[in-house]
């Protein structure tokens, strides 16, 4: 069985269980970010949701990537982290007014609206501040970008951004606000995206809905399509690195983008589920009548994705080189939902074992609870144990 390599003599000191992110395929993920995004000059917000590890973001905002938040509290975090204001952007259908305020005096780049009566208190707030806010309006352009019913955002019935057929009426409307400007459109159709073609049939939306403004006489400064691109959880140790390259070719060859209009993407998942793995240690092996459990100390509170969305994550026995045997890998929660996965291939395993659950660095140790008042689980770098 072929495994992540890990330093599990480092591992054995701390305790149990942990968030572990490999620096070096952080590095080697962003450098190709950065590389295939400037080749068309593309601007890419890294969407702080993900994982907001303060250490992440510091590594992230050292390479000169923007940011993406979708609340007040990330907008702080991505400052602290050394994002300018000035490539920060701020979604969310829900903004209180204390977050709006937060960002209006950080001057961040843009505010992604979502609704009509956010943009009236958007103005109202910038009023007041003698500010003007500059806005994307978020489109929702109704593409099924095939993945889980929870991470799809952008058909008709979620409850993200504006129809294309209020649009008209809404530019309308951020023409008479008087502290507003409208800089662009944002889109986000989804997560975990590993068909290309619902990004393809975004463009072709995009396109259209670009030829209609333009009718109406308005130009837009910036297009924003968005996070979404999947990585591949089945094989982190052959595919560490999602295929970047196409993906911002995509954009370019189907994307028809106005002379000096700018592109923007936020990228979360993409960029760091590889580098992270949950490190847990197994308490007991269970034997049962036709079934063995692998009971580890970690658990949905930990990792909440298997629980919550049926994810996969690929599980290693990194302590064994035994035979290989089948365990449900499950955790020590109070619910019937606290199995990180059934029939799992597993070196023959142990108390005392630890287990790698893979591809864990994205909407994992950010999503932690103290459910049954657990520790959270800390977040190590490969460079810091
Ligand atoms: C969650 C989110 C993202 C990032 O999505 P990933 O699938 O992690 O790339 C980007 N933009 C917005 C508005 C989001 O809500």
């Amino acid at each position: 069985m072929i495994k992540g390599k890990f330093p599990i003599d480092k591992f054995k000191k701390i305790e149990t269980p942990f968030y572990y992110y490999d620096v070096a395929l952080l590095n080697e993920t962003l450098n190709l970010v950065e590389q295939e995004s400037s080749k068309y000059g593309f601007m890419v917000h890294y969407a702080v949701k993900a994982n907001a590890n303060p250490k992440i973001l510091k590594l992230i905002a050292e390479r000169g990537f923007g940011a993406d938040c979708v609340s007040g509290n990330e907008v702080q975090a991505a400052i602290d982290a050394g994002f300018p204001a000035s490539k920060i952007v701020f979604a969310g259908v829900g903004k209180t007014d204390r977050e709006i305020n937060l960002a209006l005096d950080h001057n961040i780049f843009c505010f992604n609206v979502e609704s009509i009566p956010e943009l009236e208190v958007l103005n109202e707030l910038a009023k007041s501040k003698g500010k003007i806010a500059s806005i994307e309006l978020r489109i929702n352009p109704n593409v099924d970008a095939h993945t889980h019913h929870y991470i799809t955002t952008g058909l008709n019935e979620n409850k993200f951004g504006f129809s294309m057929d209020d649009l008209k009426s809404v530019i309308e409307m951020t023409r008479s606000m008087t502290n507003i400007e409208l800089i662009g459109l944002h889109f986000h159709i989804g997560s975990q995206i590993t068909d290309l073609n619902a990004f393809e049939t975004l463009c072709a939306k995009i396109n259209e809905l670009q030829d209609e403004v333009e009718s109406w006489g308005i130009y837009l400064k910036n297009i924003n399509v968005g996070g979404g691109l999947g990585i591949n959880y089945e094989h982190p140790n052959h595919i560490p690195i999602p295929d970047f390259e196409s993906y911002f070719r995509l954009f370019s060859k189907h994307l028809k983008l106005r002379a000096g209009q700018h592109l923007h993407c936020e990228p979360g998942r993409s960029i760091v589920a590889q580098c992270g793995s949950l490190i847990t240690k197994v308490t007991y092996v269970k034997k049962g009548g036709t079934k063995q459990f692998a009971i580890v100390d970690a658990g949905m509170t930990d990792l909440i994705r298997p629980a919550l969305y049926e994810a996969y994550h690929r599980i290693e026995n990194i302590s064994s080189q035994g035979e290989i045997e089948k365990y449900d890998v499950v955790g020590p929660i109070c619910e019937s939902s606290d199995v990180f996965n059934k029939d799992v291939e597993l070196n023959s395993t142990q108390r005392g074992d630890l287990l790698a659950i893979r591809s864990a660095g994205a909407y994992g140790e950010i999503m932690a609870s103290r459910y049954n008042l657990r520790r959270l689980p800390i977040g190590y770098l490969s460079t810091e144990i």
